[in-house]
């Protein structure tokens, strides 16, 4: 029997998309830039691209995308990328702001995140 995690990377970047698509619609673009997203995990390429295009001005995450990837290992469900959200932001063409990691939340993360990755909290699929 193969267990997953349904995939819950893939479904919080499609939520997120449909969370940016409403927020595009509900909001001007001029007011997006004044609001800031708090995330525990730093934005991956994917959700930091999503981020630049919904033209949320700040983020400030608690734990970085390398600290992840040392969580998570060779997880075949979580092949993680190591790269900042920073360095993505960087090639376009606004001055997003970031805030992270946050060194006083960032046990915390890491213990909830080692105890939902452990194989035996996995769905049987
Ligand atoms: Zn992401």
């Amino acid at each position: 029997m193969q267990k997953a995690h349904w995939q819950d990377w893939h479904v919080g970047f499609i939520s997120a998309k449909i969370g940016v698509d409403i927020l595009a619609t509900q909001f001007p673009l001029s007011y997006l830039w004044k609001c800031t997203l708090y995330t525990t995990w730093e934005p991956c390429a994917m959700c930091a691209a999503t981020i630049y295009w919904a033209n949320i001005g700040r983020v400030v995450f608690g734990a970085s995308n390398e600290m992840l990837d040392t969580l998570v290992g060779e997880h075949p469900e979580n092949l993680t990328m190591t790269w900042d959200c920073r360095t993505i932001f960087q090639g376009g063409k606004k001055d997003i702001q970031v805030i992270g990691p946050v060194e006083s939340v960032i046990p915390q993360i890491i213990a909830l995140s080692r105890e939902y990755w452990h194989p035996d909290n996995c769905l049987s699929i």
